[in-house]
């Protein structure tokens, strides 16, 4: 048995009780490792002790031992994280791969004990409702139609809230990278997958949007699912599995799907000469959560741009700040960790940010504002750069 199969529908403060005498308060998750630079963008931003993943876990430890009693006032040092896990890659301790598991410990016995931020309740109400955390009308399958998709297919495209009602030049982008490329695939009538319920202490919704979102891929009859969220990637892949779904279907996030198109010649680069200079931001949910930090920078090696990287990079990389409820609950602490890692790709001399998270992209644009850098998703570069297969008539 895998360590992490004993916390499969784990009851809160499972995680807490597991890992209560493990951190030793060192203060490394503070900092990069060695480079003592800043890696916790809550803790850098509010300067205080209980912002920082040590005082957290020392936080949840007194609770659970109640030597503190639950108040209102905690909640801003449980909730204003953006779950990125960076603490995780720093801490070297036993613990190390369960932080974030006891930070969403923590936040689903707040949700208990006091109810979710006002915030976080609010857009749980929309997903109810409106099956998306945006309380935009919800699509069922007019993309369907729109783009003249099958019913069943091999690939099922999982668009995400995001992309789907707000960054929709990524849905967009996706769709028609796909459809040059040959890619036998449709969309399903999907819910919002559940993370930001998930993220925030409001398991209680979740098991029905995932039912609901494996019976609509289930009859699609496909074999893959590709998302472009990193949030999605990582909700569908791990979380739904740990909550006991089985669903018979590969997830992979659509960098992943780019780059096999590219090598198969499938998409075509349309130039091999080009100026343009970019850098890529690694989503949280995509590197740290999921291990996922290569296969992008192999879609832009296969790319005709030069990519230079930031100084905080992969596992060791800043944050955008929106995630984990932060951009809603605290939008000050969002933009502030966003204008940092803006300062920092321009510190590189790149014309544009290139992100794989449509989340990331979103945050990442507010707080570039007026500065002179672009902020863009992988998808639309991809698109942008690429053609269809020759059609064989055309072959030489
Ligand atoms: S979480 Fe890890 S790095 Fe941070 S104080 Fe505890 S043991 Fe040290
Ligand atoms: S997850 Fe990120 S923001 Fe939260 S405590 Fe860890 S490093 Fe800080």
């Amino acid at each position: 048995m895998k360590e992490t199969d004993s916390m499969v529908n784990s009851e809160p403060g499972a995680h807490i009780e597991e890992w209560l005498h493990s951190c030793i308060r060192c203060g490394t998750c503070k900092y990069q490792f060695l480079e003592y630079e800043a890696s916790c963008p809550s803790g850098e931003h509010f300067g205080f002790e209980t912002y920082f993943a040590s005082g957290r876990i020392w936080l949840a430890r007194g609770l659970q031992t109640n030597q503190i009693q639950w108040d209102d006032s905690l909640l801003q040092s449980i909730f204003a994280c953006t779950t990125c896990g960076a603490c995780e890659v720093q801490c070297h301790a036993p613990h190390r791969g369960h932080i974030i598991d006891i930070i969403e410990d923590l936040r689903r016995i707040a949700v208990e004990n006091v109810g979710a931020l006002e915030a976080h309740e609010k857009f749980r109400n929309y997903v109810e409702e409106y099956h998306n955390p945006y309380k935009a009308e919800h699509h069922s399958r007019e993309l369907v139609q729109e783009h003249n998709l099958p019913e069943t297919a091999e690939n099922v495209l999982f668009v995400g809230c995001t992309s789907n009602y707000r960054e929709t030049q990524i849905r967009d982008a996706t769709i028609s990278v796909l459809k040059k490329a040959g890619v036998d695939f449709t969309i399903v009538d999907e819910f919002c997958c559940g993370s930001p319920l998930l993220r925030t202490g409001q398991n209680k919704s979740v098991n029905e949007l995932m039912q609901h979102n494996a019976d609509a891929i289930r009859s699609s009859g496909a074999k893959q699912v590709i998302t472009s969220c990193a949030g999605c990637f990582r909700t569908l892949s791990k979380d739904y599995s740990e909550l006991g779904l089985k669903l018979d279907v590969e997830f992979i996030h659509s960098s992943e799907m780019f780059r096999d198109l590219i090598r198969a010649g499938n998409l075509r680069v349309i130039s091999s000469a080009s100026d343009l200079n970019i850098t890529y931001h690694d989503p949280c949910h995509l590197g740290r959560h999921m291990g996922v930090y290569e296969i992008p920078r192999e879609v832009l090696s296969q790319l005709p741009v030069s990519v230079i990287e930031m100084k905080k990079n992969r596992d060791n990389a800043w944050c955008c700040g929106a995630g984990g409820g932060a951009k809603s609950a605290y939008e000050e602490m969002a933009i502030s960790t966003g204008k940092a890692r803006v300062q920092q790709a321009m510190e590189t001399g790149a014309q544009k940010i290139v992100s794989a998270c449509p989340f990331c992209t979103r945050n990442l644009r507010d707080a570039a504002g007026s500065d002179e850098i672009d902020v863009i998703d992988l998808a639309e570069l991809v698109d942008e750069l690429t053609v269809g297969r020759k059609p064989l008539s055309q072959s030489p």
